[in-house]
């Protein structure tokens, strides 16, 4: 009888390992896949799902901003840092409204290209946004990242803490303080800041600026701030553990 159950059992257990072998080799993929980003997440299990950014390249068309001590014009830079922020923050399933794609301003006038990236910051139902600049110093020791946000406007400076602490650790610099006063693109409602990404008055940090890694790594700060200060932590590969301690218990 013992030897009968024993068998029966053993017939069994051979009649499901085929299943259990596959659910593991399952659960394995499942979890290589997704910690190699290749697996196709749900939106709504993004960091930033359901969230909106404004992200404002500074100037542009004959608007070029602040001008290097080689030459170096800020409105291109801008754009490029804009947009590699706007391509990580999608990648954490927020929505992005870029107020320019391109080289050109936004309207015929200064006065009425601010006035549009204004109102566009001013968006009802944006989370927050983040205008993209250049500085620059009379003096070339001047250096590092340095955020602004609108005097009075307590979210907008809680962020500029956020992003300036999170750029002065990834950038290598001592903390900062974020500036606050009054700035007419920030005049909104909502919360927003500008970050003014290093000083093309400092040669060094001008070479740097122009750089592709710089500017990603310049992105990808931002992107993460904007996360750990808006987002929901996605616990996905627990889950998964558990489902697969599920199938073999
Ligand atoms: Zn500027």
């Amino acid at each position: 009888m013992r030897i009968a159950l024993f068998r029966s059992c053993k017939k069994r257990a051979g009649r499901y390992l085929p299943a259990l072998v596959a659910a593991c080799y399952l659960c394995a993929a499942l979890l290589l896949f997704y910690s190699a980003g290749v697996l196709p997440t749900a939106a709504t299990n993004l960091p930033l799902s359901g969230q909106t950014f404004v992200v404002d390249a500074g100037h542009g068309g004959t608007d070029g901003g602040a001008v290097g001590e080689n030459g170096t014009v800020e409105a291109p830079l801008n754009l490029s840092v804009a947009l590699f922020l706007a391509e990580e923050l999608r990648k954490q399933g927020a929505e992005v409204l870029l107020t320019r794609t391109g080289p050109g301003a936004i309207a015929a006038t200064k006065k009425e290209d601010m006035a549009l990236r204004q109102a566009i910051m001013g968006t009802e139902g944006v989370t927050a946004s983040v205008s993209i600049h250049m500085n620059k110093h009379t003096e070339p020791k001047p250096n590092g990242p340095r955020v602004f946000y609108q005097e009075g406007s307590e979210p907008s400076h809680l962020l500029a803490l956020a992003l300036q602490n999170a750029l002065d650790d990834a950038t290598g610099r001592e903390r900062k303080t974020p500036v606050s006063g009054d700035y007419m693109v920030l005049n909104t409602q909502n919360t927003s800041v500008i970050v003014e990404c290093g000083f093309l008055s400092n040669p060094e940090e001008e070479a740097l600026l122009q750089t592709e890694d710089y500017q990603k790594l310049l992105a990808r700060t931002i992107a993460a701030a904007l996360s750990r200060y808006y987002g929901v932590t996605v616990d996905f590969a627990p889950a998964a553990q558990e489902s697969c301690a599920v199938l073999f218990s």
